[in-house]
């Protein structure tokens, strides 16, 4: 476990321009770990409700990286999200992605995202169905593929790894930890003045507050006077028992996108995840496991029968326990638009939104977070500015919540870029 602080530590010091994330999964991990590489006199203090284990979702991501999205915006992350990944031991493996298809439009579908690959300065190739197959023998049937796209430096990313990195490097820079449940906050004059938690309050004064909060945002943000429309969302993975490690060059991840299935090599055991079900909705409990629709049982044994050693992997029986590798229900975020909500929120002075925000994207939104944060009223470059636009939590202002989280839903089926 890492090493924590009491609130009564924080509350001792008082400084004002101190910097509280709340969320310590890889987006307040990346940010705790940016903002502290910087030379500023601003102290963070990471806040989390545990720090033995992940309860969020970085704890349960498979960690697929493909940096090609049909928002330059998010394309431009995921490579910059890489690249640091890349510095960081052990955090990434560079394993390619392949997708697949079996169907006329999903192919120029292929040769569409292999266009946009190219022009976005990514290596991607059209494969035919013998070496695709080639790339993961176990996984895939030649006869049943038109062609698939490979993509050579995707891959990977240990997200558990990386964040406690980031951690591990920001507390060594002089950034603590604090272990505690953040109920809510007191506001004063539009500002957030006290922070709230089953620990103790945290006088802030002056200070900055960043959710970090993933799935949990929305509901510890309610006071929040515009909408965040981030719904969590139920979605099934699974895995086959333990086998041998396979020899030879690793598997690359493996999306069928005319199914909406993916699969990939864990090492001693693989998993698959599937897309192909109504989006369903969840409110948040303690951790992003939820209870186990029956309906995900049809679903994951759908999507096994697109797969070649599909009847290994286990379709019944989910499991709660995170050290268990049964089939579960995962949850993470969808929004109206698919992007993060990354920025300043309107209405309060001091309270920031860095929610909603995969595993491939999460470094380099924290960079964006950091730049935007330490800028301090100086101008924006117009890169950042046109992040700033994007993925401002502002966006949905004016917007009814009902019908942001109905189109939020929707966006469920299009996350393997169904769209382009
Ligand atoms: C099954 C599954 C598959 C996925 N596959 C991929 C994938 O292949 N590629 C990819 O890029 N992404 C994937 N994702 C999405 C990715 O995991 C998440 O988008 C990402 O991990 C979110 O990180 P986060 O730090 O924002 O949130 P989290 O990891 O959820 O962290 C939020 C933290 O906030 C803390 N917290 C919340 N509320 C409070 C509070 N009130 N007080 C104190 N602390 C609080 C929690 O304890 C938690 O540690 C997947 C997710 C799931 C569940």
């Amino acid at each position: 476990m890492a090493s924590t602080v009491q609130i009564s530590n924080v509350n001792e010091s008082p400084l004002s321009r101190r910097i509280f994330i709340i969320g310590g999964g890889i987006v307040g991990a990346s940010l705790s770990h940016f903002i502290s590489q910087e030379q500023t006199d601003r102290e963070v203090i990471v806040i989390d409700k545990c720090w033995d284990e992940l309860l969020g979702s970085t704890g349960h991501a498979p960690g697929f990286v493909g940096q090609l999205n049909e928002s330059s915006v998010l394309t431009n992350l995921a490579k910059d999200t890489v690249s640091e990944y890349l510095k960081v031991p052990d955090g990434f493996n560079v394993v390619g992605g392949l997708e697949l298809s079996s169907t006329h439009s999903g192919v120029e579908t292929l040769y569409r995202r292999r266009d946009l690959a190219l022009v976005a300065g990514l290596h991607a190739e059209i494969l035919s169905p013998r070496d695709a197959a080639s790339l993961a023998p176990d996984f895939i049937n030649a006869a049943s593929v038109k062609n698939g796209l490979h993509f050579s430096s995707d891959g990977t990313a240990n997200a558990q790894t990386i964040t406690s990195y980031y951690c591990q490097q920001a507390q060594f820079r002089g950034a603590k930890l604090v272990e505690a449940e953040v109920t809510g906050f007191d506001f004063k004059n539009g500002e957030i003045t006290v922070i709230r938690s089953l620990a103790g309050d945290i006088q802030i004064h002056g200070s900055t507050v960043v959710l970090a909060t993933g799935i949990w945002t929305s509901s510890l943000a309610s006071d929040v006077p515009s909408p965040i429309p981030i719904v969590p969302v139920a979605h099934p993975y699974t895995f086959t028992p333990p086998r041998p490690y396979r020899s030879g060059t690793p598997y690359p991840f493996i999306r069928w996108l005319d199914h909406h299935v993916y699969a990939r090599d864990h090492g001693d055991r693989d998993g698959m995840g599937s897309y192909d079900h109504s989006p369903l909705r969840l409110a948040a409990g303690q951790t992003a496991i939820g209870p186990w629709p029956s309906e995900f049982e049809m679903v994951l044994s759908e999507a096994s029968s697109h797969l070649k050693n599909g009847k290994n992997f286990l379709v019944n029986g989910s499991s709660a326990d995170m050290n268990k590798k049964r089939p579960f229900n995962g949850i993470f975020s969808v929004t109206p638009d698919n992007l993060p909500l990354a920025g300043k929120v309107s209405g309060i002075s001091n309270l920031w939104l860095c929610a909603a925000i995969w595993v491939t994207t999460a470094a380099g939104t924290a960079k964006f977070i950091t730049r935007e944060i330490l800028r301090d009223g100086d101008h924006a470059t117009p890169e950042d500015e046109e992040l700033r636009k994007a993925l401002s939590p502002v966006r949905f202002q004016g917007i009814e919540t009902s019908i942001l989280e109905n189109q939020a839903l929707a966006r469920y089926n299009d996350i393997y870029n169904r769209e382009i």
